[in-house]
């Protein structure tokens, strides 16, 4: 079983549309394992978009990340950071397919909507950065045997 990191980032906030975009993933059959509120900061975005330090639009990426309130969310499944990078969608909204969130809310490559962990690694690090270990809630999934054949996991 895997975790993955979504933040529903100030786009998201601000379009009011965390309610449906969370849906989704609790429609798909992934286990909510921790969500919260945060003001994200100049420092812990430099650890997180480290990858993205030499990009000309660093800063632009950085302030737009802080310019509300973001909302964090744990989420639990069989080989979940595929499953929710496939529904999250490519980079840039315009061209992103749709069906996806990023493809069905938005227009821009920036104000995409959602991050989400892109590799089983990124996602055991980025969950660490952004949840502390008692912030994890490891409750059972009472729908499990409905959502997975027993040799599915
Ligand atoms: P992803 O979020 O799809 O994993 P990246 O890690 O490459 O993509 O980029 C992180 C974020 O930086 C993107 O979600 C987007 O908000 C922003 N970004 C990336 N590339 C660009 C770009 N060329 N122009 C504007 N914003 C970008």
């Amino acid at each position: 079983m895997e975790k993955t990191l979504v933040i529903l980032k100030p786009s998201a906030v601000q379009r009011a549309i965390v309610g449906e975009v969370t849906a989704r993933f609790e429609k798909k059959g992934l286990r909510l394992c921790g969500m919260k509120m945060m003001q994200l900061t100049d420092e812990l975005l430099n650890k997180h978009y480290a990858h993205l330090a030499n990009k000309p639009f660093f800063q632009r990426i950085k302030d737009s990340m802080m310019a509300a309130p973001v909302v964090c969310c744990c989420y639990e499944g069989v080989d979940a950071v595929e499953t929710v990078r496939t529904m999250t969608g490519s980079t840039n909204g315009r061209k992103a397919a749709p069906g996806t969130i990023r493809g069905d809310y938005g227009m821009s490559f920036q104000e995409n909507i959602i991050h989400t962990s892109d590799s089983p690694e990124n996602a055991v690090a980025e969950l660490a950065r952004f949840f502390k270990a008692d912030e994890i809630f490891d409750y059972k999934q009472s729908t499990f045997q409905f959502l997975y054949a027993n040799d599915e996991y």
